[in-house]
């Protein structure tokens, strides 16, 4: 009893090899592979040397171990009998044993009986010398193993390598990022200033510092994640080797090629801007990356391996989008349009940035915000106006009364006329503030639908109307509507708050906004949101929706708005 060598079976018994003269014998009668459409001769010729190469292999029908391919149980000498033995060029040898589900021992014989029948017809063949034999029993029990051992080495290598280096190439990236919160803890230390409700607050570092700072992060990013491309390469040439002769190690070769991808793409990517500290992603994806190989060689020995994970859509560590990457960009368009006055009209960029009103609507003003904001939206939209006609700032008046949400309407209004103003047209300054009355004298304050809950800036609303009428006939209309509908208390005392960001006392970072309800304006019906609060059953709110409701677009609340 022989051991094999061949794959996953090294401890499992066999039956011995074929005897040279079987050998001599199967060669004595086929020329060519006997798959039917295979032309591939049994040995082919060096082109250079005109020697002979041995081009083929012999294969089992029924194999020599037990568990081998279409394995039964069967004597020595019917395993070892040219029945049992077919002359295969070397990729089909390996393709009936790889996908032996496919090859059933009757088909082999049914290609077995044609190559001999092909023989008879042609009278070409390979007579051998029984050195000749012994060549192809060596070639055949052993070089599958090496070949496929030769690939799956070098696959571990290539692997190996990529991981050094991805973590190697990380050090650039990583170098820039420090530096960038160095700068912004230099920054936070040199102007200590607190908010009026005595929370500490920060200074940021200049829009063109952050940008230097961002660009050079960006930048060694891809600087490192294209050095990688080499190597990844090379993987993925070592991954197709394997596959090429082991095709039943498609599933294992596919995760790593995918683990590889995914480790390029974190390689390229820093957990957030601006620069956080460095997280998992990368390392995890190099742990995935390894893990998948050790499977990959594990299969490819024959052993038990664990199966692919089924692939999830989730991207692991992409940074995360700045919502508000348009709407920057469109401000900066029209920021030289409040810088100086002789620039024409553009309708196109206004109705722009109208739209934009409507986003930025929610947009809760606070002290980080207001670059972005809906008063700084809205105020340039108004300085891209400013040299239209009369008539045009009339059309423009109409449509912006008509606009939603409620917020955005009133301070498009407002910065029309102040703009107007400042300019000295009183013709569109008065157009303008007359609209801003209508609207103002529309509004229904009993229709919930007036107190949008994705509108941040509803003070402002109410602002504006206290300041064209008075706070007191302000107040009483919402009093009016609170008394008519009691179940609009906590919409409309949301509505009406006022804002105030928050940083974490520890370190820098805002950790978010809340509404404030200190030192309330005149408008602002006390009394009878007390009465309200008493006809309604309140024991079904918690007390923390009241005092800080959270809102309703998040994005907006956790991230910082200063470049
Ligand atoms: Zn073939």
């Amino acid at each position: 009893m022989s051991v094999l060598r061949d794959n996953g079976a090294m401890t499992r018994p066999a039956h011995p090899e074929p005897t040279t003269a079987t050998v001599k014998q199967l060669f004595a009668h086929a020329f060519r592979c006997a798959e039917p459409n295979c032309t591939r001769p049994l040995y082919r010729q060096d082109d250079a040397t005109g020697e002979l190469i041995l081009n083929s292999r012999i294969a089992h029908i029924h194999a020599r171990r037990s568990g081998g391919p279409r394995w039964i149980q069967m004597t020595t000498d019917a395993n070892r009998a040219p029945d049992n033995l077919l002359l295969l060029c070397i990729e089909h040898s390996y393709e009936i044993d790889e996908r032996a589900g496919s090859y059933p021992a009757d088909l082999l014989r049914e290609w077995k009986a044609a190559q001999i029948a092909e023989y008879e017809q042609l009278a070409r063949n390979w007579p051998l010398s029984d050195v000749d034999a012994g060549r192809v029993l060596e070639a055949s029990a052993q070089a599958r193993t090496q070949q496929h051992a030769d690939a799956v080495v070098a696959l571990v290598r290539a692997v190996r390598r990529l991981t050094l280096e991805t973590r190697r190439a990380r050090s650039g990236p990583a170098a820039h990022a420090a530096a960038w919160r160095a700068l912004i803890e230099q920054t936070h230390r040199s102007m200590p200033m607190w908010d009026d409700e005595g929370e500490r607050i920060y200074v940021e570092p200049s829009r063109n510092e952050t940008n230097q700072c961002k660009a050079a992060l960006l930048k060694a990013l891809g600087t490192a994640r294209t050095s990688l491309d080499p190597t990844a390469d090379a993987v993925k040439v070592e991954l197709a080797a394997v596959q090429a002769s082991r095709p039943s190690t498609r599933p294992w070769t596919d995760w790593v090629s995918t683990a590889v991808d995914d480790a390029l793409t974190a390689s390229g990517t820093w957990p957030g801007l601006p620069a956080l500290e460095d997280n998992t992603g990368l390392e995890d994806t190099l742990r995935e990356l390894e893990r998948a190989c050790d499977a990959l060689t594990a299969a490819w020995r024959g052993e038990s391996s664990s199966p692919p994970p089924t692939r999830t859509e989730a991207t692991p560590s992409l940074p995360e989008p700045d919502p508000l990457q348009a709407h920057r960009a469109l401000l900066d368009l029209a920021r030289p349009y409040s810088r100086v006055r002789h620039k024409p009209y553009e309708p196109e960029l206004r109705a722009q940035l109208a739209d934009a009103a409507g986003s930025a609507a929610g947009i809760p003003p606070v002290l980080s915000a207001l670059g972005v904001g809906l008063s700084t939206t809205c105020s340039l939209a108004a300085a891209v106006a400013a040299n239209a006609t009369d008539e045009q700032l009339a059309d423009l008046a109409m449509h912006d009364a008509a606009r939603g949400p409620l917020s955005a309407a009133v301070q498009l209004l407002a910065e029309t006329a102040r703009t107007a103003g400042n300019r000295g047209r009183d013709i569109a300054r008065t157009q303008a503030e007359a609209a801003l009355v209508d609207l103002w004298e529309s509004i229904d304050f009993a229709d919930s639908e007036c107190f949008n809950s994705v509108d941040a800036n509803g003070a402002s609303v109410l602002h504006h109307g206290a300041r064209i009428s008075s706070p007191d006939l302000a107040r009483q209309r919402l009093e009016a509507a609170l008394a008519s509908s009691p179940e609009l208390l906590l919409p409309m005392v949301s509505y009406c708050a006022e804002w105030v960001e928050k940083v974490n006392s520890d370190d820098w970072r805002p950790v978010g906004m809340a509404r404030r309800y200190r030192e309330l304006p005149a408008w602002f019906p006390t009394a009878a949101v007390v009465a309200a609060a008493h006809q309604i059953d309140l024991s079904d709110i918690k007390v923390d929706s009241l005092a800080k409701p959270t809102l309703t677009t998040p994005n907006h609340c956790s991230r910082r708005y200063c470049g």
